[in-house]
């Protein structure tokens, strides 16, 4: 079989379409044929490597993905042969006290396919059970592909982390990115006041499509005191951010009295002020958030069913046009998700 490998981080150049072997398939896991796969901004992180943490290699890349089972282990009983699945990129052991009480993403083991282990995106993968789910029939599987992590990852953050409520206002970064596109439907789908920044004044069309209530360019030298007169001067009740140090200062700046920024990415830069006076006085809070526990997972799954949550899809390349696809998203000209497909 082939897969998109890397045996060491760097530039896009370390990004391999290679044949590997075909490994057996064990009594309780399940062989998975798979059709299209997703990338993430994480496929850029991963690629790049983070300082201070090793991952293994060589290392099958990709945490979505969506395929066909072609080969049932024989201690397996609730799949069968020629089912349609997604993938649940979460790993987690499923014994121990956090994962018994329903947070597996404080698993001590926890992890993510395509990071801790190997991926999507490649011919086929090996799962247990608990890592596959039935693909929404009206979904192809290039659309099914795309939707697990950026949802499950907006979701775990606005609704479990932040409590976002209706009537509230929302400021989300991004919204043409793959996590900022879904964090908008999931918070109309919550009845808040959506505020989204985008980069450029031609993807104010994207950002309304997804929902969005109010847009801003955020190369506009006023966009922060734009969101403010939005809110008629109270500033934002949840900021939602995957930026990092470029935006920071005015996600604090925003934020309003009883506010909450939660974060899942540092694209920009980790290192960040905060001057605890206000966090104090304004009685805000900082929340970090990373992926989705599997309740998430399965609500994410049954509204992407109910054809509430929608596909955005920018790109489709075949697998082997890896490189391409990973230089489309770090040129941030994408608007919405990057798909490999076995068609593409
Ligand atoms: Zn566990």
């Amino acid at each position: 079989m082939k897969a998109v490998r890397i045996h060491e981080h760097g530039s896009i150049d370390v990004l391999m379409w290679e044949e590997i072997k075909s490994q057996e398939c064990p009594d309780d896991k399940v062989r998975v044929r798979i059709k299209a796969a997703a990338l993430n901004h994480l496929d850029i992180w991963i690629r790049k490597g983070f300082d201070g943490i090793s991952l293994p290699m060589p290392l099958i890349m990709g945490s979505d993905g969506a395929g066909i089972i072609t080969e049932i282990g024989r201690d397996v009983t609730n799949l069968k042969t020629g089912d349609e699945v997604v993938i649940q990129p979460n790993t987690f052991c499923g014994s121990c006290p956090a994962c018994q009480s329903g947070k597996e993403n404080f698993c001590q083991t926890y992890g993510i396919l395509g990071e801790t282990e190997n991926g999507t995106q490649a011919n086929e993968i090996i799962l247990y059970p608990k890592n596959i789910h039935p693909k929404p029939k009206h979904l192809s599987f290039e659309a099914a592909a795309s939707m697990q992590l950026v949802f499950i990852t907006a979701y775990q953050m606005l609704v479990r982390r932040a409590k976002l409520t209706a009537g509230e206002y929302v400021l989300i970064y991004g919204a043409t990115s793959g996590v900022g596109s879904a964090a908008i439907q999931i918070a109309k789908y919550l009845n808040s006041k959506v505020i989204t920044t985008v980069g450029s004044n031609d993807k104010f069309p994207h950002a309304e499509k997804m929902g969005a209530d109010f847009s801003v360019n955020h190369n506009d030298s006023n966009w922060v005191k734009k969101v403010k007169n939005i809110t008629d001067g109270k500033g934002i009740n949840v900021v939602f951010e995957h930026v990092g140090a470029s935006t920071w200062s005015s996600s604090l700046r925003l934020l309003a009295r009883g506010g909450r920024i939660v974060t899942c990415g540092a694209t920009t830069g980790h290192k960040v002020n905060i001057d605890l006076r206000h966090l104090f006085m304004k009685q805000q809070s900082i929340l970090g958030s990373t992926m989705s526990d599997i309740n998430t997972f399965n609500t994410v799954m049954k509204l992407i069913d109910q054809k509430v949550f929608f596909p955005f899809i920018d790109k489709i390349f075949p697998f082997e046009n890896i490189r391409d696809a990973h230089t489309r998203i770090e040129d941030r000209c994408q608007y919405g998700k990057i798909v490999l497909s076995d068609n593409g």
